[in-house]
């Protein structure tokens, strides 16, 4: 008989999306290495075998009001965390330059804080102008809640992707943050796609939410258009209300991705911050539907060294 992957995996590959129930279903199968198998060649067929690489640079760090509660940079934790002011022209370009030649093809400028002031915002657009005239890279931001016009004036300066991440589901998010909404980032997301930018966004996983919030915030992002999804796996900061979060299941991490890539076939399902605590599983996950990975120091957890994840795709027969 076939099995419950083998029908839901033939469904996607003719070309037809799963439902909410077959995605719940998928999280029951107790054959992991059967759905590891399933999304790799799902992405094989939707994908092929390229890596999308990125790397973030925080621009600007710590001092936010807003109180998400996975957060090193929330003012209302006492985190430790370095504070700097947005930085300048030549730091953001001296940074983009190296990551250009450990053959990066994204970088993305990240600040802290649920929006820049009019002024930050100024001076980002003159750091995007610089590093699109002097440098070869696909510009990124990550600039928190953002305007129509600030989306568009983004475009403008030669950026071509957004970063704005839902974290977790809509029933979930009040459990996360309370001093700004869902929706807030839901109208970021559809204000940057109005512009004409490509929206990456994701979510954190291991903040005490369910498979099915998990399910339920890649069903949303599906909807949204979205196609480049960033997976966090939370790393629990000192400090912050979740210090003391229970660590993920490697095995239920790499799960959640593969069912991701049930979902969103034709999407980057994306390795982002936290993918250390899965040690040499690292691996299997670029053969059970990841296909992009955010690499180098991501703010602040620590990753591996960019040649160091060159290496493993290489060696998992993928291409950068
Ligand atoms: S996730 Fe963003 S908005 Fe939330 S506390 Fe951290 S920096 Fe502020």
């Amino acid at each position: 008989m076939e099995s419950v992957v083998r029908k839901i995996e033939n469904k996607v590959m003719s070309g037809q999306s799963i439902s909410f129930e077959e995605a719940i279903q998928l999280a029951q199968v107790e054959d992991v290495e059967g759905l590891f198998a399933a999304a790799n060649r799902i992405r094989q067929k939707f994908k092929g075998n390229r890596v999308d690489l990125c790397t973030i640079m925080n621009a600007k760090s710590g001092r936010c009001p807003e109180n998400c509660k996975f957060c090193a940079q929330s003012a209302h934790y006492r985190t430790g965390v370095q504070e700097y002011p947005l930085i300048s022209v030549e730091e953001a370009l001296r940074m983009a330059k190296e990551n250009e030649m450990h053959g990066v093809h994204r970088f993305s400028l990240v600040t802290s804080g649920k929006a820049l002031s009019k002024k930050e915002f100024d001076r980002v657009i003159e750091i995007y102008k610089v590093l699109r005239q002097k440098t070869k890279l696909q510009l990124c931001a990550s600039l928190g809640i953002i305007s129509h016009d600030q989306a568009v004036r983004l475009k403008e300066a030669g950026v071509t992707m957004y970063h704005h991440n839902l974290e977790t589901s809509r029933d979930y998010f009040h459990k996360i943050c309370d001093t700004h909404t869902y929706q807030d980032r839901i109208d970021t997301v559809k204000n940057a796609m109005a512009a004409g930018l490509d929206v990456c966004c994701g979510g954190i996983i291991g903040m005490g939410e369910s498979m099915e919030d998990r399910i339920k915030m890649a069903f949303e992002i599906k909807e949204l258009g979205v196609r480049s999804v960033p997976v966090n796996i939370l790393n629990p900061i000192k400090g912050t209300p979740l210090e003391n979060a229970e660590k993920l299941n490697p095995i239920e991490i790499l799960k959640t991705m593969s069912i991701f890539r049930f979902i969103i076939p034709d999407g980057f399902i994306r390795y982002a911050g936290g993918r250390n605590t899965l040690g040499g599983l690292q691996r299997l996950g670029f053969n059970a539907g990841i296909n992009a990975a955010l690499v180098g120091n991501y703010l602040t957890t620590v990753g591996n060294s960019i040649p160091e994840d060159i290496a493993i795709i290489k060696e998992e027969g993928l291409e950068v």
